[in-house]
């Protein structure tokens, strides 16, 4: 069997704000660590660059303190969250923030104090914020930042497929390169940082690589997943007739002041929670959905036109510019909307050290369960959870590869039947690629909607294993189109195993 040697000491797959803040700590520990960051698309598209509202840290101490914080975020995951891991990120949220700043990123002012916002579920005003593009701007100057590292390489437009660890002796990341030739990476350590997995729903707010492929490829290995039936859908994601990847309107909004209404205007969040507009985004969700139903609508409204429109436009530049493009003009018209899959608040099961029940291998990131969010996550806190868990993800890599200097350096790589050179998709079957995943997507949001174990749940799962098992006989469209497809159907199948899960515990104890 031929040998190749290590080039990489750890593989980074993800370029969100897990990935490259990862790289940043590891370059920063030892500027002869070896490391690659991969990125299946362009390097711009990923949930990251979409996020908002912000990230939540403490610090303001006169009017808010770490208990509040921790109380917040184990309240918003209906007490489901590991509380010892809710304290230890929140408590180093100041210390994250920092990083970031001597990363070069910046936050909006209000003379020399953060200008901090507010979002559902957070009882002060704790959110640091780029006005609302602060996930483009984390992420221009996190590539700014590791543009400086000479030893952090990045491969854009690389797909990571599948990965083969070697029996203690490092692991191998199979991926398709841009030229879609297939490849095998060698590395001591490989990172998941591949977000989430919004895009197995009918309706989501993220970006379109959010197709679960971490997940997937450590599911494969055998690699624990918990809570992945915990989904978060956002309560305002612009509602376009026909449209599955929906533009989200900032939480940060409500916190400011707008009002959630239904076809007559009326602001019906307070029959179904005291909070009204400003309880979680879980409890504004399931009211939105409860209110569609009883009035057969498809969508609701976010009004804004009682509030001052030189704020809104000064502090809100994408929301209203996003609603121009749409013909609406919201300091007049109420925007139509409705939720959409946001955040998946399980994933690979880690440690605090983010470390997977696969030796060599780590996940960081929103493919990652950390426990912080438990059943249901804050609202900015997943940016925050990032941050934290690349620096531990970076302690302990750096500790592991100072203490075993002498690792091999040698790989083997496995035989392969295949020929390396990958067929492209014909357009035929890339429509038939296109219909099938809608079809799966229109499922998965029917079995989200679920309240209890129903027939129609093993009429899906049963639906979804007999497209897998078509999908793996089809070997020759190894196209990202089929990686994709087959990572959504795997996860699917997922969710829904977690979700019968979840009914078989007697109601009172459910969440
Ligand atoms: C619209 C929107 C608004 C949000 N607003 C906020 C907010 O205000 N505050 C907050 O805290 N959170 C917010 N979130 C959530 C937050 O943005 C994400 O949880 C976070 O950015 C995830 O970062 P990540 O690095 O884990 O993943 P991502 O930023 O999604 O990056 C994933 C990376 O993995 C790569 N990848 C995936 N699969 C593969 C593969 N097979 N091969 C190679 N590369 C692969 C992608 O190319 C990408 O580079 C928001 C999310 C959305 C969608």
């Amino acid at each position: 069997m031929a040998k190749i040697s290590i080039e990489y000491d750890v593989i980074i797959v993800g370029v969100g704000i897990a990935g490259l803040s990862l790289a940043l700590y590891l370059a920063e520990a030892n500027k002869k660590h070896r490391i690659v960051l991969i990125s299946k698309e362009a390097l711009d598209i990923c949930n990251t660059s979409l996020a908002q509202g912000g990230i939540a840290a403490v610090t303001d101490q006169q009017k808010d303190n770490f208990k509040k914080h921790i109380k917040d975020t184990f309240k918003a995951g209906l007490k489901t969250g590991d509380l010892a891991i809710i304290k230890q990120v929140i408590n180093a949220a100041p210390a994250c923030i920092n990083d970031l700043l001597n990363w070069g990123v910046e936050f909006d002012k209000n003379g020399l104090n953060f200008d901090l916002h507010r979002e559902g579920g957070h009882n002060q005003n704790r959110i640091l914020h780029k006005s609302d593009q602060t996930g483009k701007e984390i992420h221009q100057k996190l590539l700014a930042a590791i543009s400086k590292h000479q030893n952090i390489e990045v491969l854009e437009k690389h797909t990571a497929i599948d990965i083969l660890p070697q029996k203690n002796k490092g692991m191998l990341l199979n991926c398709l390169n841009e030229k879609g030739l297939e490849q095998f990476i060698p590395a001591h350590y490989i990172v998941l940082a591949t977000g989430g997995s919004g895009q197995i729903f009918a309706h989501t707010t993220n970006s379109s690589i959010a197709t679960g492929d971490g997940l997937a490829m450590a599911a494969r290995i055998g690699a624990a997943i918990q809570d992945i039936n915990y989904f978060q859908f956002h309560p305002t994601a612009i509602y376009e007739e026909g449209k599955q990847q929906l533009t989200l309107i900032t939480e940060a909004l409500r916190g400011f002041g707008a009002h959630i209404v239904n076809e007559k205007g009326e602001r019906f969040l307070f029959d179904y929670d005291t909070s009204g507009e400003l309880a979680n985004r879980s409890v504004v969700a399931s009211a939105i959905y409860a209110e569609l139903k009883k009035t057969n609508k498809n969508c609701v409204y976010l009004r804004l036109k009682h509030l001052k429109a030189e704020e809104l436009s000064h502090k809100f530049p994408t929301v209203i510019e996003q609603c121009k493009k749409r013909g609406i003009n919201p300091f007049k018209e109420d925007i139509p909307i409705i939720p959409a899959a946001h955040y998946q608040c399980g994933g690979i099961k880690v440690n605090i050290d983010s470390e997977t029940t696969i030796p060599n291998l780590f996940a960081i990131g929103e493919c990652s369960r950390t426990g912080l969010h438990g059943s249901n996550r804050l609202a900015s806190n997943s940016l925050l959870e990032s941050v934290f868990f690349a620096k531990n993800a970076a302690q302990r890599i750096h500790q592991r590869l100072t203490d075993n200097a002498n690792l091999s350096q040698l790989i083997e790589l496995p035989k392969t039947s295949d020929s390396n050179m990958l067929e492209p998709l014909q357009a035929e079957k890339q429509i038939s690629f296109l219909k099938l995943k809608s079809e799966i997507q229109n499922r998965l949001s029917a079995v989200y909607h679920l309240k209890e174990m129903e027939n129609e749940l093993e009429e899906h799962e049963a639906w979804l294993k007999a497209q897998l098992k078509k999908l793996k006989v089809m070997k020759q469209h190894k196209s990202l189109e089929f990686i994709e497809l087959k990572n959504i159907l795997e996860v699917g199948l997922l969710f829904i195993q977690a979700k019968k899960n979840q009914f078989k515990v007697p109601e009172s104890i459910q969440n």
